[in-house]
């Protein structure tokens, strides 16, 4: 798709890290697929993605984790 940020690149899907912090829980996300725009670098998540790493992180948090650091698994 057409980059929304920079409004010149076209986005590639490719994989990206993602850090979410809920409470005191911080968990990296690697490997996440992603489409990143070839000009700016931005990246966009889609929904699909983006709810289940939120799922994850808020069972993070209520597990009590401080930190981890994950790969990124479809739910
Ligand atoms: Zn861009």
């Amino acid at each position: 798709m057409k980059c929304p940020i920079c409004k010149h690149g076209n986005t590639h899907a490719g994989t990206s890290s993602l850090t979410l912090e809920r409470g005191n829980s911080t968990v990296v996300f690697k490997r996440v697929p992603a489409e990143v725009c070839e000009n700016c670098g931005e990246v966009f998540y889609d929904a699909t993605v983006t709810s289940t790493l939120l799922k994850q992180a808020d069972q993070a948090a209520s597990a009590g984790v401080e930190i981890d650091v994950r790969r990124y698994a479809a739910a």
